[in-house]
């Protein structure tokens, strides 16, 4: 796939709605043709969107099932508005959205604005973190507990979160991050984190910028929500950071064009975001 850094090179990749239908076609079937009711894999073309099983004659649509479905934009506004998005991140807005691709009714660019940041985080809580995580523990004192962050990062920015409390650090990284990850922690050297088996260690580093930056957002949040006052109440503790995870990862965007892409055609429809600002 193409690198898409400009302007230039999204119009050239995906400035026409053949273009863009190609593309999804072989991200939905990256195989061919799947019937989704009897996974055959041989169809008639009924037009350049429908495809007529040979087999149990069931009609469907590239986009049938997806977020897509059932959109009445043509699909290179929907990769502009992707686009915008990835390349704006937390900035994006849906009046930017609507400007970026010349969407008439605000009502339609917010609500597309919404299936896109939808799309982008419908995974994020059950999946574990994977790739490159940095991993630190420290002490809470208004919660009066241990903390664990576990930071996934891209490209130098950060993916995604996930926090634990009062949880040994192995056991923490057991259920959060996915096996093979490769782990940058302060602790190699010391004694916090003594696993080696199953994950790689990462390069020595004396600072572990993305886990201070979350850490900094915990301890303002929890201030916030306990007006200043300590506590030991290690239930209301848990749910503090649940939430606290929660709402930092879906305000992170992904900036990947093709993988915001990727995760848009597995997202199943979404019917009731009209009547839901
Ligand atoms: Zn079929």
């Amino acid at each position: 796939m193409k690198n898409i850094e400009t302007l230039a090179d999204f119009e050239s990749e995906f400035g026409t709605e053949e273009q863009c239908l190609r593309f999804l076609t072989n991200l939905r079937w990256p195989n061919g043709y799947r019937c989704p009711r009897c996974r055959h894999d041989e169809a008639w073309l009924l037009n350049e969107k429908k495809y007529k099983c040979k087999k149990c004659k069931y009609q469907t649509t590239v986009t049938a099932g997806t977020i897509f479905q059932d959109t009445h934009l043509p699909l290179t506004c929907w990769f502009r508005a992707v686009w915008y998005i990835s390349s704006n991140a937390e900035k994006a807005t849906a009046i930017g959205l609507q400007k970026e691709t010349g969407i008439k009714s605000y009502k339609t660019a917010f609500l597309i604005f919404k299936k896109i940041r939808y799309a982008n985080t419908f995974d994020i809580s059950s999946k574990p973190l994977q790739g490159t995580v940095e991993v630190g523990q420290t002490f809470i004192p208004i919660v009066s507990y241990c903390v664990n962050i576990a930071v996934e990062t891209r490209k130098k920015k950060i993916k995604c979160i996930a926090v634990s409390l009062n949880e040994d650090c192995n056991t923490f990284v057991m259920n959060s991050i996915k096996k093979g990850s490769s782990i940058l922690s302060k602790g190699w050297n010391g004694n916090q984190i003594l696993f080696v088996k199953d994950y790689v260690r990462g390069p020595y580093t004396s600072r572990l910028l993305h886990v201070d930056r979350v850490h900094k957002n915990l301890v303002r949040f929890l201030n916030q929500k306990l007006d200043n006052k300590k506590i030991r109440d290690k239930d209301l503790a848990e749910s503090l950071i649940r939430e606290f995870c929660q709402k930092f990862n879906a305000k992170i965007v992904d900036t990947d064009f093709y993988e915001l892409l990727q995760k848009m055609v597995q997202v199943k429809p979404i019917t009731d975001f009209s009547d839901n600002k």
